[in-house]
C-alpha cells in the first residue's frame, strides 16, 4: 500500500527517496545516498573507491502509531592509500542507536513527561530500547552539563538533603535566582567537590547548609566559602528532639532551653542558647550528638541567618522535598534528575550583555538553572497524570 507522502518528512540530508511502502506491521521508506565524493576517515585521502552497497535499517518517528523504518542504501568504500574499508556516513542518524536523531530527541523529551512503558507503546519499541536511548542521552546531557564561564558565580547557595527513592540526596539551590542548579545521588566528598566546581567554580559568598556533619566536612575540604546554618533545617531537627523529650522525666529544663533556641530571633541569642545546650539529658544524647557534631564544625558566625526572615526559596524547597519524597516512587533517580536539571523548558535564562574592548556587541542567553516554581508545577502535573494513568506501570 503506498503511503501518502504528506505524512512523512525527510529527516536526512544527502539522500534521495526510492519508495514508500506500508505493510500491516510497519511503514518502509527506501532511501539512497547521493554518492557525493568522500575522503578516507583514517588518512584523509581522496583516493576512495566503491566497495559494494548495503542496506541499513534505521528507525524513524512512528506515523499513526505504526513503526517507520528507513531502508538506506549506502556505499561501502575502500581507501586505496591505506586500504581501510568504511561505510558512507549519513547525517542526522544517532551514533549509538539504529534511529534517526529526531527519534532519539523525541524519546528524550517525552521521557521527561511520561513513563517508559507509555513511550514503549507510543513508539512501538521495546522498553529496553527506550531505556537505553534515555540513558545514553542522559549521560550526554550530564557530560555537557557545564556552567558557562561567563555566568556570574552565585553569591548565595543553599544545600538541601531531600530523601528521594528512600535515599538521602543532595540538592543545590541558587538563592539569588531561586533555581535548582545541581543534584547528586549521594553526599560524598567527591560529589560535593564536583558540584561546587560546576555551580560556583569552587566557591560562593556563602553557602547555607543543614546540620549534617559529613556534608559540612566534605564542603570544608573543597571550599573556603563561609558556611551558614540553615535555620529551618536546624529548627526541624530540634523539634524532633523536643517531641521525643516530652516523655522523658527531668528533661523539661533542657527542652525549655531548646525551645527558646528554636525561637531565637537573633544570631547572638541563638549562639548563646546553643552554648547552654551542650549537656543534654542522657536519653537525648543520641539525638543531640549529630547536631553537636555538625555545629562543632561550623564557625561562630554560622547562626547569621537566625535573625533574618526566612528566604523566599525555603517554602518552595520544602514543597520540592515533599513532592519528590512522596511521589515518583515508580520513576528512576535518573529520570527525576533529568526532569529537575535537564529539561530546557523549565530553565530560567538571563540575557547577559557581551562587550569587547568597551564596545557593546549584543546579548548572550545564560542558563541560570531550573526555575523551582516551574519545576513544582511540572512535578504536580506529572503526579496528577500518573495517578490518572495505569497504576501498575513502572519506569
Ligand atoms: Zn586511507
Amino acid at each position: 500500500m503506498p503511503v501518502p507522502a504528506a505524512t512523512w518528512s525527510m529527516p536526512l540530508k544527502g539522500v534521495r527517496l526510492l519508495y514508500m511502502h506500508e505493510t500491516d506491521a510497519a511503514i518502509l521508506i527506501g532511501l539512497e545516498t547521493e554518492s557525493k565524493p568522500v575522503v578516507c576517515p583514517a588518512c584523509n585521502s581522496a583516493a576512495v573507491v566503491g566497495y559494494g552497497k548495503m542496506i541499513w535499517r534505521i528507525r524513524d518517528l512512528p506515523i499513526r502509531k505504526k513503526a517507520v523504518f528507513l531502508e538506506i542504501k549506502r556505499r561501502r568504500l575502500r581507501c586505496r592509500e591505506c586500504l581501510v574499508t568504511f561505510n558512507e556516513l549519513v547525517s542526522q542518524i544517532s551514533a549509538h542507536h539504529r534511529a534517526t536523531t529526531r527519534l532519539v530527541q523525541s524519546v528524550w523529551k517525552m521521557a521527561l513527561r511520561q513513563p517508559f512503558t507509555v513511550l514503549s507503546k507510543t513508539f512501538g519499541m521495546d522498553e529496553k530500547t527506550i531505556r537505553n536511548i534515555f540513558k545514553d542521552t542522559f549521560d550526554a546531557q550530564v557530560s555537557q552539563f557545564r556552567i558557562p564561564s561567563c555566568r556570574p558565580a552565585p553569591s548565595a547557595l543553599a544545600i538541601r538533603l531531600p530523601t528521594i527513592l528512600r535515599q538521602q540526596r543532595v540538592m543545590w539551590i541558587n538563592l539569588d535566582q531561586g533555581t535548582l542548579v545541581d543534584m547528586a545521588a549521594q553526599a560524598t566528598p567527591e560529589s560535593i567537590h564536583a558540584s561546587l566546581q560546576r555551580v560556583a567554580s569552587g566557591g560562593a559568598e556563602k553557602i547555607t547548609v543543614p546540620p549534617d556533619a559529613p556534608l559540612i566536612r566534605a564542603l570544608q575540604a573543597s571550599t573556603q566559602s563561609p558556611l551558614i546554618l540553615h535555620p529551618r533545617s536546624m529548627r526541624a531537627a530540634c523539634s524532633d528532639v523536643i517531641e521525643l523529650g516530652r516523655t522523658i522525666n527531668g528533661a523539661a529544663p533542657y527542652l525549655n532551653t531548646l525551645s527558646r533556641f528554636v525561637g531565637a530571633n537573633s544570631a547572638a541569642e541563638a549562639a548563646r542558647l546553643w552554648q547552654d545546650l551542650s549537656s543534654p539529658p542522657p536519653e537525648l544524647q543520641t539525638k543531640m550528638d549529630p547536631l553537636n557534631a555538625a555545629l562543632g564544625l561550623l564557625p561562630a558566625g554560622c547562626f547569621e541567618a537566625f535573625g533574618q526572615p526566612d528566604h523566599a526559596c525555603d517554602a518552595l524547597a520544602e514543597q520540592l522535598d515533599r513532592i519528590l519524597s512522596s511521589g515518583f516512587s515508580r520513576r528512576s533517580y535518573d529520570v527525576i534528575c533529568a526532569i529537575a536539571l535537564h529539561d530546557k523548558t523549565l530553565q530560567k535564562t538571563a540575557r547577559t550583555g557581551v562587550a569587547e574592548n568597551g564596545a557593546h556587541l549584543g546579548y548572550q542567553k545564560t542558563n541560570c538553572g531550573t526555575s523551582i516554581p516551574k519545576l513544582l508545577a511540572r512535578l504536580e502535573k506529572l503526579t496528577r497524570d500518573n495517578d490518572a494513568s495505569d497504576a501498575g506501570m513502572q519506569t
